[in-house]
This record gives C-alpha cells, structure tokens and sequence, in this order.
C-alpha cells in the first residue's frame, strides 16, 4: 500500500499552489491526466491522483492542461464529478480521439490541443477534426521534444540506419500551423489570430507572462 505517499505528494502540489498564488508562470495545474496507451502504468493509481489533482484545479481556480491517451471517457467521467457546477476551463492536450470524443471534451470546457501530429497525411480523423472543429475549439501545441511534425521523424529504418530521431522544438509551431491552416482553407495569420486569443481565454494568466517575457532582457 503505497496511499499515504500519495496523500503526501497530493499535499505538497497543495501547498505549492497556495505558496505559487502570485507567481505569474503559475498558468494552470498541469499537464495532469490518465493514459491507458503506455503499458505497466497502474490505472487505478492515475484515476486516484488525476481525481484529486481536479480537486485541486478547481479549489486553486486555475485551469487544467490534460494528457488524454486512450482515456478519454474516463478523464470526462472525472471532469463531470469534479467540476462543481461551473464549465471547466483547460485544453486536451494532443488531442486524438473520435469526432465525437472531441464535442465532448469540448462540451465540458476544454480546448484541443493540436500539434505535430497532424502534419502526417495519413492521419485522416485527427486532420479531419483540425479542419472541421470550430475554430473557437482548437489551440497550437508543440509538445516539444515530443510529437514531431513529419518533416523531423525518423522511422525505425531509418534510425536503424544511423539517423537520429529529430527533436520538436517550439520553432516548429509556424510550420505545424501552416498545416492546419491550409487544411482549414485560411490564412496563418487568422489562424494564429484565432489560436492566440483561445489560449489566452483559457489560460488568462499566460497574458501577463507573455508581457512580462517580452520586457525581460535578452540573455547574453
Ligand atoms: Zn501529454
């Protein structure tokens, strides 16, 4: 039995997010949430932590960034017992789930998170959803180093062969978005336009570190 270690690690996130109240890169509580994807990972434990880390979400009002990986009935089943009678505010992450799926999250506060993953033709429903989605619904997301665009992966073969696995970088957003715009028939600068002011509705604190970033000096 591991609980107490889970109710002590539960109460450190806590007490940080009373500490971090007014630390302005305090955004969000995340990225939290439940993947039945990776193997050996006990489900049990992350439904346990995801639950109390809602709580937490919602007793600090901030939003929720959220990893949903084969799980995305699930993750719901615990936003609808957390949420208090108020809409959630957050995005899911990376999201690749089935149209329906999608309206769900969507119908229960959250955004969709869309990133390298779609600059792949064969990845027919989540291209579809990138194009068909309200606008409204969908932020850009990089997931670096993670979830590289296709112009940076490398098969199996190819590693096989000596090549090395690219690495996703934010850099990369421009060209993701490009993608989707092109999918969706506008110009990036609607898109961009329309992805900036989303993400700041959903995480309204990311508006002052952004300014803040901005005035910062470069480093050397
Ligand atoms: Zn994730």
């Amino acid at each position: 039995m591991h609980r107490p270690g889970h109710r002590r690690d539960l109460a450190t996130l806590d007490a940080e997010l009373s500490a971090r109240r007014d630390d302005p890169r305090l955004v969000a509580v995340g990225e939290i949430g439940l993947d039945y994807f990776v193997e050996g990972l006990d489900g049990e434990k992350q439904e346990r932590f995801f639950h109390t880390q809602l709580q937490l979400a919602r007793k600090h009002g901030l939003p929720i960034l959220i990893h949903v990986r084969r799980s995305v009935d699930k993750v719901l089943k615990h936003l609808r017992q957390t949420a208090g009678g108020k809409p959630w505010q957050g995005i899911a992450h990376a999201f690749n789930g089935s149209e329906q799926q999608a309206h769900a999250c969507i119908d229960i506060g959250l955004r969709l998170g869309f990133g390298g993953a779609v600059t792949f033709e064969r990845a027919l429903q989540l291209r579809r959803l990138a194009t068909t989605l309200p606008i409204d619904a969908i932020v850009m997301e990089t997931d670096a180093p993670d979830i590289q665009p296709h112009w940076l992966y490398r098969t199996q073969a190819q590693r096989d062969a000596g090549q090395a696995q690219g690495r996703n970088e934010p850099g990369e957003l421009p060209r993701i978005a490009e993608v989707v715009a092109g999918l969706r028939g506008i110009g990036i600068d609607e898109l961009a336009a329309a992805t900036t002011r989303n993400a700041l509705q959903t995480l309204p604190r990311l508006q002052s570190l952004m300014a803040l970033s901005e005035r910062a000096p470069h480093p050397a």
